[in-house]
């Protein structure tokens, strides 16, 4: 059979080794880690640096095939595989970035290093921590998401109360364009007001705008060793109260995570576990403090006649953490058992004040919903940030999300706090966005893309086909 002509250019500029086109092979490509989306790909591609990157836009521009970046395919919205968009080009080319694994030497003096868009954000935790750096963002698919994706999704993650989200921490871009012209603004500078901030701008745009190959990164010195409570809650109020105390008093907090006792129970289930509390709680609250790592950090106005565990060494508090990180993973699994299907995900965030009541509105609003077997909250305390686990309704019912993402607009929150918009969220960017702000940004899709080639169905788009 003959091969469609751009996958034979694509071969002669890559090789044959890098331009998959085996249904089975690009399957790990087209179906995405919730087992919500997929989609169909003409090919995928691997290219080796920014230069193959460059010809691999330009053949696909050229042939008005669309371009779907790709990294760890962790993303939890739908945005990393292809999306069935009507006269959108076809099918799209996946572009895999898990080659561009560049990882340049650290720079001491600035505190930044320059790294490759492929690098997992786990491998890079590794390389600075041997030169005595640390990275300030941090998330449970750590091992697979790579800094380009992290980029693109402005991820936040685990940190966030301590460093905020990733573009505080990006300080330089390489990328590529959709007609092929290749991006480099990676000198670091401290100080550096020349016109509009590309870095900024391809951060959280979630391979809309153009391909990221390479990122100049700040840098941390590391903290100082940890300490890690899980403290039994019995009210989202108690929890924020808990929070407030934290810092009032001055507490050196890394984290402040949030499960509630559906999580709880899925996570052990999932893993094994124990109940790790002496008793039962609705809610379960996450500190982590810098405070050397003998617990001496937690004033008594946090710790004093709770039902609490603490972790010292590095064991222990892996352990206190598993529950709250096998989160996803946990109500993933659980909704391939009893539902055969994907869980729906959905990532929100709430002004600290109305966090407790929109929990509770929220959860009013899923109970008697159809089909609901099981439905958590989970997420970011300190950010405001709750991710909303329902299994029960198929993948494609939309109304249950719906349901979820309105509640969160009526509180002036935002329905995508941290993954993104993807093709999940699309039809609810109006609930965070204005008018005026969305139309902005179809301009500068426009100008910067005007044939929409570059992850059709994601983000901007009036209409995705499910
Ligand atoms: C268990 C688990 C826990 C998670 N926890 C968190 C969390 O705490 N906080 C959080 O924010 N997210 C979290 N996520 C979501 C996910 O890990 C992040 O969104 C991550 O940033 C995605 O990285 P990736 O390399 O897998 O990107 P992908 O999933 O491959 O892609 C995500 C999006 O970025 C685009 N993209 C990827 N690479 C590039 C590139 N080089 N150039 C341009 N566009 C690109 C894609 O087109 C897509 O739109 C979690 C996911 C899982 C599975």
């Amino acid at each position: 059979m003959t091969a469609h002509p751009l996958v034979e250019r694509l071969m002669t500029l890559l090789g044959p080794d890098h331009v998959l086109t085996d249904p089975g092979v690009m399957q790990g490509y087209t179906l995405d880690w919730t087992r919500r989306w997929s989609g169909v790909a003409l090919a995928v591609v691997r290219p080796a640096d920014t230069a193959q990157v460059a010809a691999v836009v330009l053949a696909c521009s050229a042939s008005g095939v669309p371009i779907v970046a790709q990294g760890g395919n962790t993303g939890l919205v739908g945005g990393s595989v292809p999306a069935v968009v009507p006269g959108a080009g076809g099918p799209p080319v996946i572009l895999s970035t898990r080659r561009l694994t560049r990882l340049d030497p650290v720079d001491d003096v600035s505190g930044q290093v320059t790294v490759g868009a492929g690098v997992t954000l786990g491998d890079l935790h590794r390389y600075v921590a041997h030169q005595g750096w640390e990275y300030g963002v941090d998330l449970a698919a750590r091992d697979s998401a790579t800094i380009g994706g992290t980029v693109a999704t402005n991820a936040g993650g685990i940190r966030v109360i301590a460093h905020g989200m990733t573009r505080s921490q990006v300080t330089g871009i390489e990328a590529v364009l959709p007609d092929g012209s290749v991006v480099e603004h990676l000198a670091g500078l401290a100080k550096d007001n020349t016109g509009y901030d590309l870095a900024g701008l391809l951060t959280g745009s979630e391979g809309t705008l153009g391909v990221i190959t390479a990122v100049r990164l700040r840098l941390h010195r590391p903290h100082a060793p940890s300490s890690v409570a899980l403290i039994g809650v019995d009210t989202w109020d108690d929890a924020l109260h808990l929070l407030h105390a934290a810092v009032r008093h001055g507490v050196p907090l890394l984290a402040a995570e949030v499960t509630d006792e559906t999580g709880m129970e899925l996570a052990m289930r999932c893993a094994s576990l124990p109940w790790p509390l002496e008793t039962r709680h609705p809610l379960v609250l996450l500190l982590e403090i810098a405070d050397g790592g003998e617990g001496g950090g937690f004033v008594p106005q946090v710790l004093d006649g709770r039902d609490v565990v603490v972790g010292l060494d590095a064991g222990e508090r892996a352990r206190l953490w598993a529950y709250r990180e096998l989160q996803s993973e946990a109500f993933s699994s659980y909704a391939t058992e009893v539902a055969g299907g994907a869980a729906h995900k959905l990532d929100v965030s709430v002004p600290l004040p109305k966090l407790a009541e929109a929990a509770t509105v929220i959860r009013e609003r899923m109970a008697g919903y159809p089909g609901v077997k099981a439905f958590g909250v989970f997420g970011h305390l300190g950010d405001g940030n709750i991710h909303v686990e329902i299994v029960g309704p198929a993948p494609d019912d939309e109304e249950v999300d719906r349901r979820v993402l309105e509640a969160v607009g009526a509180f002036g929150g935002s329905v995508s706090a941290e993954h993104g918009i993807g093709r999940a969220k699309v039809g609810a960017l109006h609930l965070s966005r204005s008018l005026a702000e969305m139309s902005a940004m179809r301009a500068i899709k426009q100008a910067l893309d005007p044939r929409g080639i570059m992850n059709p169905g994601v983000l901007l788009a009036d209409r995705v086909a499910p």
